[in-house]
């Protein structure tokens, strides 16, 4: 078996994109720019779970001199102002990974009073440009749904997915541990994977240094990426274990697409 999604492979994937001469970008740059269409990289986090593997990942890509965005789960766990503040030291950018439309159980009206009042605790540290949803896989409500009935500009913000929704973007995600977008429930986009074959680490490290054709949006959740074997191993039962309620669940809603 091949170990993939390792500490180490991660550094190898920054140490060959920071080589390459490709243009690599927050998200919120990328709209300043914008929304160039020749070859760069966007990388983005969730912050989901913890914020230990957050911060290796972030030290790593500082060592290579890359900025990325990181998304913060308004949770107990995610939301620590201190280590909030030390991304931001690290030279990234922070956005809000929202799910208010889940917490208030489908309420429209709760879920934007719970949003800005969110919001607005986040701004209290940093500086927020940008905003991702937090897709759950147990949830029935899409926490974008709200953008059904409200502004999400009026916020001063963007929102990464329907900002970039209707331009040629490839997007990869390493949901359910591999590139494929088949595993990924919510965090869809109009785009689609360049190839099928792209699953590994390798493969897109691949794709990037031979194949990449215009903008590269990539979607690391640091939580997936383990620095032993045996934290892999658990890490690997977990998310097979994930992978098959989400194949469940998306049965039963008629949208799993594998
Ligand atoms: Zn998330």
């Amino acid at each position: 078996m091949t170990i993939d999604f390792t500490l180490q492979k991660y550094v190898r994937f920054c140490r060959i994109i920071k080589e390459s001469s490709l243009p690599i970008l927050t998200f919120s740059e990328f709209i300043e720019k914008g929304q160039p269409q020749f070859p760069l990289i966007v990388l983005r986090h969730d912050i989901d779970r913890s914020f230990q593997k957050a911060v290796q990942i972030a030290e790593v890509e500082a060592s290579y001199g890359l900025r990325s965005t990181y998304y913060i789960r308004m949770t107990k766990q995610v939301y620590r102002p201190s280590m909030i503040r030390k991304l931001v030291r690290r030279g990234h950018e922070v956005g809000y990974h929202y799910e208010t439309l889940t917490r208030a159980k489908g309420d429209c009206f709760l879920s934007i009073s719970l949003f800005e009042e969110e919001l607005e605790m986040l701004r209290r540290i940093v500086n927020i440009k940008t905003i991702s949803m937090h897709g759950s896989p147990l949830s029935k409500w899409n926490n974008m749904d709200i953008w059904k009935f409200y502004d999400y500009k009026k916020y001063d913000v963007d929102e990464i997915l329907l900002s970039i929704a209707y331009f040629n973007i490839h997007y990869f995600t390493d949901t359910g541990r591999s590139w494929e977008r088949s595993y990924n429930i919510r965090d869809r986009v109009g785009s689609i994977s360049p190839q099928n074959s792209i699953c590994s680490t390798e493969d897109l490290i691949e794709y990037l240094q031979f194949k990449i054709e215009g903008p590269v949006f990539i979607n690391v959740h640091p939580n997936r990426w383990t620095s032993g074997f045996f934290n892999l191993c658990i890490s690997i039962f977990s998310d097979w274990g994930i992978n098959q309620i989400k194949r469940m669940i998306s049965k039963i809603n008629g949208t799993w697409n594998s």
